[in-house]
């Protein structure tokens, strides 16, 4: 099994290192904008704990990312007007994983919209902060 690389994106979002539109943060976790969203408000919440995936995080962890991942799809089907929302969780390589830190996706659904490719669609700085200001106001 891989050993978790504290190097990886989302461990240097945590430290402060790199930027991201974060609509939600508490002791154990983060929720930040995806930069590739595979549609509007797709969301990725993450533990503040070091775990590679679903694989490796420690239970209570897991359940409380899940519990905001709840929250931040409530605020996502007010926020954008959503008709469903689609979880989406990798790990691994060979699962579909990129990046190796524990993310889950949480992405607001319109009936007939197709969700986008994955990393087909970078949306721009303006869109991002707009979409993370709608579910911030979601969630107060
Ligand atoms: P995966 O590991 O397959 O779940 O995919 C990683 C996800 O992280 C993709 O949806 C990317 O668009 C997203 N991503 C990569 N870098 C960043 C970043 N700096 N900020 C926000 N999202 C990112």
């Amino acid at each position: 099994m891989a050993v978790y690389d504290q190097n990886n994106i989302f461990g240097k979002i945590i430290r402060g290192e790199l930027p991201a539109q974060k609509v939600f943060e508490d002791d154990k976790t983060i929720a930040f904008l995806d930069i590739m969203p595979r549609a509007p408000g797709h969301t990725l919440v993450i533990p503040k704990a070091p775990a590679r995936n679903l694989l490796d995080v420690n239970p209570d962890d897991l359940a409380h990312v899940m519990q905001v991942a709840q929250k931040i799809a409530q605020a996502g089907m007010k926020a954008f007007g959503a008709d469903g929302v689609t979880i989406q969780q990798f790990n691994e390589k060979a699962g579909g994983q990129v990046v190796f830190h524990l993310h889950v996706h949480v992405i607001p659904r319109k009936e007939g919209e197709a969700m986008k490719p994955p990393a087909t669609f970078k949306e721009t700085p303006e869109n991002l902060a707009a979409h993370a200001d709608k579910l911030r106001a979601a969630l107060a």
